[in-house]
């Protein structure tokens, strides 16, 4: 690698002899849902103090073995990404801006006392993958193969403090639409008595903890009859919803997104500002309080607002609801057309401008 002066790991790849037959993965592919069913193998690398990362492998897909006393499973020290990779008209295998996801991995790692993964190796993680499990790509509309890395603390260890043996994941799963039902607006719950990180948090980090701490707030928002949950911060500033960024479009077409060190940094909601901006848009990352939410949309200064990830990719906000109020949110056109223009560039329908795919 020209940047870090690494050599390539050398994976000993171990093929599945119980592979699904063509047969049986066709019919999974064709409504695959998401994250309920996964391809035939999977990518595993150690890491120890002593020996760095090493005994690169591709194995059958299947249970892990684990100590009992595995730091992970008491203390929490986890990290993950997410990823697609997309299938184009001429067969080949893309996914998008990678080396985004594997410098987040490697912030991940920083705020959780993991080892930083190189980006390389990363990136070589996910093509030995798709080597074994390529025809796992889905062809179909809006179809994608889910790439999900992890890392987690597997010394057998009951002290608390950062594990000296690790363990890097790559598992795959086929995916279809996010929401049920396609891409239609979404209701949206204000939690006001949980919040999903603070000052000095892990908020910027993808670790299972703050996944775990949205749901009891996502269980209360499907109690109040809605599909999803936004948080705040101690100051009432909008933060994002349990697993997608925030987005505001202005009357006079400028753009602004919560922006703080407890927030998730969106690889989509990056790349979608981006492509605002090249349409003429001006873009801002910034403090958004509620009160400037709610009377935006009263008074007509906000004519949009929506969530983004690389699961759903956009969906527009319908409602917001709190314990005492339900404000209807101003539809726009915006959200969608940047919808089409991300996913015709992810699905190789359009050109590639800023260098965002990544053949595999
Ligand atoms: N916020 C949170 C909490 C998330 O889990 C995700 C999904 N990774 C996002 C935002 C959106 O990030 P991305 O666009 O990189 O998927």
């Amino acid at each position: 690698d020209p940047d870090t002066g690494l050599d390539p790991l050398e994976f000993a790849v171990t093929r599945n002899l119980a592979a699904k037959s063509n047969a049986d993965r066709d019919a999974i592919l064709a409504s695959p849902g998401f994250g309920q069913s996964f391809t035939d193998h999977m990518v595993d690398i150690c890491w120890s103090v002593r020996g760095g990362w090493h005994r690169p492998r591709v194995s059958p897909y299947g249970p892990i073995s684990l100590d009992p006393a595995a730091a992970v499973l008491h203390y929490g020290q986890e990290i993950f990404e997410g990823i697609k990779a997309y299938r184009h008209a001429d067969g080949s295998v893309h996914t998008f801006r990678p080396d985004q996801n594997g410098r987040r991995l490697q912030r991940s790692a920083r705020r959780l006392a993991l080892p930083e993964l190189p980006v390389p190796y990363f990136l070589q993680s996910l093509r030995e993958l798709i080597a074994v499990d390529g025809a796992w790509v889905p062809s179909g509309e809006d179809q994608s193969l889910y790439l999900r890395p992890f890392m987690f603390a597997k010394e057998a260890f009951l002290g608390v403090r950062p594990a000296h043996k690790v363990a890097y994941y790559l598992i795959a799963s086929p995916a279809g639409a996010y929401f049920k039902g396609g891409v239609k607006p979404v209701s949206i719950w204000l939690s006001e008595d949980y919040s999903r990180a603070g000052k000095g948090g892990t908020g910027a980090a993808k670790t299972g903890g703050n996944y775990a701490a949205s749901l009891l707030p996502q269980s209360e928002a499907y109690e109040n009859e809605c599909d999803q949950v936004v948080f705040l911060d101690q100051d009432r500033n909008v933060e994002e919803l349990g697993g997608m960024n925030v987005v505001f479009v202005y009357k006079d077409g400028s753009i602004v997104t919560p922006q703080s060190d407890s927030i998730l940094e969106g690889i989509t909601r990056d790349s979608l500002l981006q492509l605002a901006r090249d349409r003429g848009h001006h873009v801002e990352g910034r403090n958004v309080p509620l009160t400037e939410w709610r009377e935006g949309v009263a008074s007509g200064d906000i004519v949009e607002v929506f969530a983004c990830g690389t699961a759903a990719v956009v969906t527009p906000i319908g409602t917001l609801k709190g314990r005492d109020f339900i404000d209807e949110q101003p539809s726009g056109t915006l959200a969608l057309e940047l919808r089409e223009e991300l996913t015709n560039i992810q699905y190789g329908r359009a050109e590639d401008k800023h260098g965002w795919l990544y053949r595999l």
